[in-house]
């Protein structure tokens, strides 16, 4: 789960990470209230979005005046703020962050991530901020330092102190950062997050550290540990189909092709997308419908769907294990009669009362392309959808 940079500096501000005043704004009216009641000379207007590199495309402006504050506030709020990130359609503007202007001597780099290979978590750090991180790590990766974490130990004093004096933290500085560094690990620890991002991470030149942007994920399957990170939760910010899918128990990501895959289980819905492209299509999403696959569910995931224009055709792939074919069969005739099929339809059932599932397709009467193997289904499924 991702969340917005506000609510991400909120948590690091409870974990005592040291992070710019400021206040998440709905209106232009609110904004200029919260600048007013910060007070100071130089504010900064930052879109929320869950998308990074907003600064680049216009979303992050530093206002001198509380009239600026509103002009910016006015041009941020509704904007459809277009990113490395947010792909060519953008994602529009609803909230703000409006914080007191940060006096800026050096901008650096901190990141927390889980490192699959090692087990561990791994904390980064580079004199790079400011810039994305992934250019770094393609041009000058020796310019990212890096130090394995011990879940026993947690980031050892001398660890955050040897990083921050790898990446130019000034002498008299380098404790107050390492401290810094300690508390965020902590809180993406607690937390349970995935990944945590500070770019920037600066030093003001009142010979201070800040944290100027937070970016935190959390692991999806900690959630039921965190009912307060729940609550942050923007469903503006997801993908609407997903979260329809999400209400029917069906694992649904949207792709770029069109051919739609309806699959039970997720290996085999990996194995099909792969033997899709195999044969020279693209999958419009991924589907795992589950172990028992309910008529509600495949009449929704049609729906889901048919809802993509880009879709040219559907590809069912099931397995009857514990779920028999006769069923699903029942299920798909139904669901088909229900929604309006504009695309071919292709399906392949092998499993448990296969038998009996292909001959309720074949009396159903609906225009249904019925393959064998998987390469079959693949085959058939590319040609009637003109790939
Ligand atoms: P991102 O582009 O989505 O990563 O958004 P950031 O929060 O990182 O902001 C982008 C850039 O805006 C930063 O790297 C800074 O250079 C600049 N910026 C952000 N806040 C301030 C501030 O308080 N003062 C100044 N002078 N610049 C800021
Ligand atoms: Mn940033």
């Amino acid at each position: 789960m991702k969340i917005h940079e506000y609510q991400g500096k909120q948590i690091l501000r409870e974990y005592d990470v040291a992070v710019p005043r400021g206040e998440p704004c709905f209106s232009v009216d609110e904004a200029v209230g919260v600048a007013r009641d910060l007070g100071g000379d130089v504010w900064v207007v930052k879109a929320q979005i869950h998308a990074g590199g907003r600064g680049k495309g216009g979303g992050v402006k530093v206002a001198k005046s509380i009239d600026e504050v509103k002009k910016y506030a006015d041009e941020i709020l509704g904007m459809t703020l277009v990113t490395h990130q947010t792909g060519p359609e953008g994602k529009e503007v609803k909230r703000l962050l409006v914080e007191e202007g940060a006096d800026i001597k050096d901008e650096l780099y901190v990141g927390l991530v889980v490192d699959r290979s090692s087990q561990r978590v791994v904390f980064m750090a580079s004199s790079e901020g400011g810039t994305e991180i992934e250019k770094v790590a393609e041009e000058t990766p020796e310019k990212i330092h890096k130090a394995t974490i011990d879940p026993g130990t947690g980031l050892t004093g001398e660890q955050a102190k040897s990083l921050a004096a790898a990446i130019g933290i000034p002498g008299e500085l380098v404790d107050e950062a390492a401290e810094l560094f300690q508390k965020l690990y902590r809180a993406f620890w607690e937390k349970d997050a995935s990944l945590a991002e500070i770019n920037p991470l600066i030093v003001t030149g009142d010979g201070r550290v800040l944290a100027l942007d937070a970016k935190i994920n959390f692991d999806d399957n900690a959630m039921y540990r965190h009912p307060e990170l729940a609550e942050l939760r923007d469903l503006d910010e997801e993908d609407a189909d997903e979260i329809e899918a999400a209400k029917y128990g069906l694992n649904y990501i949207a792709l770029d092709g069109n051919i739609g895959c309806l699959v039970n289980g997720a290996g085999l819905a990996m194995a099909t997308m792969d033997i899709i492209k195999l044969y020279g299509a693209e999958p419009a999403n991924f589907l795992d419908v589950g172990g028992g696959a309910t008529t509600e569910q495949v009449t929704e995931a049609f729906k889901i769907m048919l809802k993509n224009e880009r879709l040219k055709a559907i590809l069912v792939n099931i397995f009857g294990g514990i779920m028999r074919c006769d069923v699903i069969a029942e299920g798909l005739v139904n669901a088909a009669r229900e929604v309006n099929l504009k695309v071919p339809l292709v399906v392949r059932l092998e499993g448990t009362n296969v038998d009996k599932g292909r001959e309720i397709i074949d009396k159903s009467g609906i225009e249904i392309i019925t393959a064998t193997t998987m390469a079959d289904a693949a085959e058939k499924v590319s040609a009637v959808a003109g790939a």
